[in-house]
């Protein structure tokens, strides 16, 4: 894909970082704020913000089942933070909706009220060195993970970052930082 078009669902919280650090990359960024809007994307980000009234505006928007058939179908997608949430499959004491397209188990807000938010040097293999500047804000982890995901990254032993073929999710905000491996990253797998 010479110049693929990455949809950025719009809804609520961090959209407008993500845009702009695909459109840094040469990408097209497109905010979908509703179905028609999913036309044409080649790709999908869900950003981070608060997942429960994400999920609820997918569902009122009529969007929830679409774009889970579309990530169902091979569309790359990319969710960080709250994003990651929605695209777990179980979610710690929530019946939240939700996509369920990465085989996983997630605990929110996993860092507790007293570390609300932090930043750490993350080893994250797939991106090579320097570590990834990893910016943390009321993030969740994985608790469990399926035999198909592949861990990228961990804190304190649990999972930060995970990949599932098309499905990619980091509980952190690389939007927030200049680093734009992390998107680079996603990116080539849109096959660009
Ligand atoms: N705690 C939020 C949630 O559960 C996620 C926080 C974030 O996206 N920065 O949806």
């Amino acid at each position: 894909m010479v110049r693929p078009c990455v949809g950025v669902l719009a809804l609520q919280g961090a959209f407008r970082e993500h845009a702009a650090a695909v459109t840094r990359l040469g990408a097209e960024a497109r905010e979908v704020r509703q179905l028609g809007h999913m036309d044409g994307i080649d790709a999908m980000i869900i950003p981070g913000g608060e997942s429960t009234t994400m999920g609820k505006l997918l569902v009122e928007l009529g969007m929830l089942d679409p774009l889970r058939q579309r990530i169902e179908n091979g569309m790359p997608v990319y969710g960080s933070c709250a994003g990651l949430i929605l695209l777990c499959r179980e979610i710690e004491n929530s019946t939240q909706p939700r996509l369920g397209v990465l085989d996983a188990t997630v605990r929110r807000n996993a860092f507790g009220r007293q570390v609300d938010s932090f930043e750490t040097e993350l080893d994250l293999p797939e991106l090579g060195l320097p570590p990834f500047p990893a910016v943390f804000i009321r993030a969740p982890v994985l608790t469990g993970v399926g035999s198909r995901v592949r861990v990228l990254a961990e804190v304190r032993g649990q999972a930060v970052a995970v990949r599932q073929d098309n499905v990619l999710a980091t509980s952190f905000h690389p939007e927030l930082t200049p680093d734009t491996r992390l998107h680079r990253y996603f990116l080539d797998m849109c096959g660009n």
